[in-house]
């Protein structure tokens, strides 16, 4: 008898294979066959409700992670049929986010690349989470002039983190402000912010 664990890493090797197809498709269709080797796959168990996540990289190339307790939930409930067609929702989504390049979004200019790769704009496609919340580790950030507090979710952490460091290098963009005082948030103060535990807020829209 094989584990759940098991189970979950043959399928996420037969559904790398799936996403790697559609990969080479939507690059191809984009006529962006070069970016084809720089965008890498993982299959993650530690996502908690969202389906995916896209994370570009300098230069075009990129990370796709995938839910892949997700992706098993729903096998399990839904069955191969709607099970298949929510991944494939989810890999075109994030294929998408890093064809799309940095900023874009869900704005126009991703609506924009989904439409050309033949798939409807939309931003969600929801699958049912129940039986994957758990109790959400955040972060207490506190702004370093003023001492307001915000809890943030290590995912918010590490994203104002990478984009601090983007901006640092001499990048444009926002510098995420303290909601009171308006100073910028540091990187002092988010490595200063302390884990706390709170009940799971209502599932984040991707
Ligand atoms: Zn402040
Ligand atoms: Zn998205």
């Amino acid at each position: 008898m094989l584990t759940k664990k098991q189970k979950m890493q043959i399928l996420a090797e037969e559904w790398g294979r799936e996403l790697q197809e559609i990969i080479e498709s939507g690059c191809k269709m984009l006529n962006m066959e070069h970016a084809i080797p720089h965008i890498e796959v993982k299959f993650s168990t530690a996502m908690k409700t969202n389906g995916g996540t896209a994370q570009k990289q300098f230069g075009g190339g990129g990370v796709i992670a995938i839910n892949l307790r997700l992706c098993y939930n729903t096998l399990l409930k839904e069955g191969p049929e709607k099970a298949r067609i929510h991944r494939e929702n989810t890999f075109w989504h994030e294929l998408a986010h890093i064809l799309a390049g940095w900023g874009a979004g869900h704005g126009p200019e991703w609506k924009r690349v989904m439409r050309r790769l033949g798939r409807v704009p939309d931003r969600c496609h929801r699958q049912d989470t129940k039986g994957l919340r758990t109790k959400q580790r955040r972060y207490l950030l506190l702004c370093g002039y003023c001492r307001y507090p915000q809890a943030i979710s290590a995912a918010m952490r590490t994203r104002m983190k990478n984009k601090i460091s983007h901006i640092l290098e001499g990048n444009y963009g926002q510098l995420p402000k303290c909601p009171r005082c308006l100073r910028s948030i540091t990187i002092t103060d988010l490595d200063l912010a302390k884990k706390i535990r709170i009940p799971t807020p209502p599932p984040p829209r991707r």
